[in-house]
Formats: structure tokens, C-alpha cells, sequence
């Protein structure tokens, strides 16, 4: 796929999914924008794409706070001129049982996932509406379509990612803005380096493919969702889970 003259923003790219969207945007010929909180934990990523030879910034922005998410943005526009396509891939976890969930981090959660989706899709769709073409992709996961014990907070952000993919598709599909989602199933990374191994053990039992999926996994759907080849596709939510959810 080719991403040549195409600008593309990724929300939490400092490591993880979105470091790998990030870098096989680079591949493919894109100018990337890569974001997390701070600053510092960007560099190693710009060192990365500069070895690709990707033109790229990095922005730090809490994806949380409006202010933060128009910066990023404005700070694109005054780069590269343009938005393609924007990934929201931003998301932490606050595990814990209902009654053990506090308000915080309810609150931390959907301020992140959520809000924070909001807040950029918000603050970059005037630039797409303006080229009348753009492509915004949503990290949702197989949690927001199936529910999971002890992720109330999460499953809460990420099926409220689903729902907020099929209204900006239809509010932006005349101005040819596609929107979808992706709910990935479990996915190595440090979000879930730390669960248990016999947690891991009974994930991996109930994966019909038998394994974790990779990074890449998911970064090679977050390109084909950009691309021109998905120009009919908007309003979707594609799992990338082994078969997790059948
Ligand atoms: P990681 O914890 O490895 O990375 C999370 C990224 O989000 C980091 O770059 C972090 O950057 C950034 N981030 C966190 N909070 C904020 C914030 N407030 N503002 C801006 N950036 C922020 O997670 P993964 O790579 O595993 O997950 C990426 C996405 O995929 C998440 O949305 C997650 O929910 C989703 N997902 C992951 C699955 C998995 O199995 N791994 C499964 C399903 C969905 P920094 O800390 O530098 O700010």
C-alpha cells in the first residue's frame, strides 16, 4: 500500500500497537505524527522512523485535555499542511471489580479512550472536511463488544468507541470521511506483558487460532482500513482476534 504524499497522525505511538502503526505508515511512504504524554518517551520512536526515512513529528499531548488534542493537530496542519488519516490508538487500563472500582479511575479511563477520541476526531475533522477525503480509525477491542469481568471501565470506553464509529461515519460520509473501528483480542505489548502466565494460559485456550496476535497483527489492518482499497467501507468495528469472538 502506498502512503506517499499522505500525512497521518497516531495517538499513543510512543510504543506498543501504536509505535508499530506508526513505523509501517513510515514504510509505506506516509510523513507520521507520533504522540504520547511526554516528549521524551518520542524520541526513540523519531530515531526509529528516521532510519526509515519517513518524514515525521512528534507532539506530546494528553490526549485527555481538549487543548492538548487541537495542539496536536494545529501543530500537523503547520508541518505537513494536511490530515489523512488520524488512528486513535491512545488507552490505558484500571482493573478492578465493580465495587472495588473507584471513581478515578472510571474517570481516568473513559477520559482517555473515550474523551480522548472525541477530542481528536473533533479537532482534525474541520482540516478533512476542508480536503473532503480523510480516513479516522478507532482502537477499540474485542472487551467493548463482549464485556469482561473486572474491565467495566474499559469495556465501557471501548464499546463507546464503537458507538461514536457508526454516528461520525454517518455525520462525515458526505464529506467522504470514513470512520471505523478496530477491537483487537489479546495483543502482545506491555499492556499485557504483566497479566498472569495462568491467566495467559486460559486466554490463549479460548483463541480458536491458538495465539497471541502481534502488534503488526493489527497495524496491517489500521493500513488496508486507510487505504483507497476500503473506500466503500465506514461504520465498521473489525476484530483482529484470532477468532476470539466468533
Ligand atoms: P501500551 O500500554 O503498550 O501503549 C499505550 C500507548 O498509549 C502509549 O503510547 C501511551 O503513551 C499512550 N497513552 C496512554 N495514555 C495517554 C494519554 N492520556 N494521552 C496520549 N497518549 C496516551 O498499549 P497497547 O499498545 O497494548 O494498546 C494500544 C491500544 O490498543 C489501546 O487503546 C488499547 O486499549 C488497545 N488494545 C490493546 C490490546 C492488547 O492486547 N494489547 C487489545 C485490545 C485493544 P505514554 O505512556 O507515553 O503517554
Amino acid at each position: 500500500m502506498d502512503f506517499k504524499e499522505k500525512v497521518v497522525i497516531v495517538t499513543g505511538s510512543s510504543r506498543g500497537i501504536g509505535k508499530e502503526i506508526a513505523l509501517s505508515f513510515a514504510k509505506a511512504g506516509a510523513s507520521v505524527v507520533v504522540s504520547g504524554r511526554t516528549a521524551d518517551t518520542l524520541s526513540p520512536v523519531i530515531d526509529a522512523l528516521d532510519a526509515i526515512g519517513a518524514k515525521s513529528l512528534a507532539v506530546a499531548a494528553d490526549v485527555a485535555k481538549v487543548d492538548d488534542a487541537q495542539n496536536l493537530i494545529k501543530k500537523t496542519i503547520e508541518e505537513f499542511g494536511q490530515i489523512d488519516v488520524l488512528v486513535n490508538n491512545a488507552g490505558i487500563t484500571r482493573d478492578n471489580l465493580l465495587l472495588r472500582l473507584s471513581e478515578e479511575d472510571w474517570d481516568a479511563v473513559l477520559d482517555t479512550n473515550l474523551k480522548g477520541a472525541f477530542n481528536c476526531i473533533k479537532a482534525c475533522t474541520k482540516p478533512m472536511m476542508k480536503k473532503r477525503m480523510g480516513a479516522i480509525i478507532n482502537i477499540s477491542s474485542v472487551v467493548g463488544v463482549m464485556g469482561n469481568a473486572g474491565q467495566v471501565n474499559y469495556a465501557a470506553s471501548k464499546a463507546g468507541m464503537i458507538g461514536m464509529t457508526k454516528s461520525v461515519a454517518k455525520e462525515l460520509a458526505s464529506r467522504n470521511i470514513r470512520v471505523n473501528a478496530i477491537a483487537p483480542g489479546f495483543i502482545e505489548t506491555d499492556m499485557t506483558d504483566n497479566l498472569a502466565e495462568k491467566a495467559k494460559e486460559e486466554l490463549i485456550n479460548s483463541i480458536p487460532l491458538a495465539k497471541l496476535g502481534s502488534a503488526q497483527d493489527v497495524a496491517n489492518l489500521v493500513m488496508f482500513l486507510s487505504s483507497q482499497k476500503a473506500k466503500y467501507i465506514t461504520g465498521q468495528t473489525i476484530n483482529v482476534d484470532g477468532g476470539m469472538v466468533i
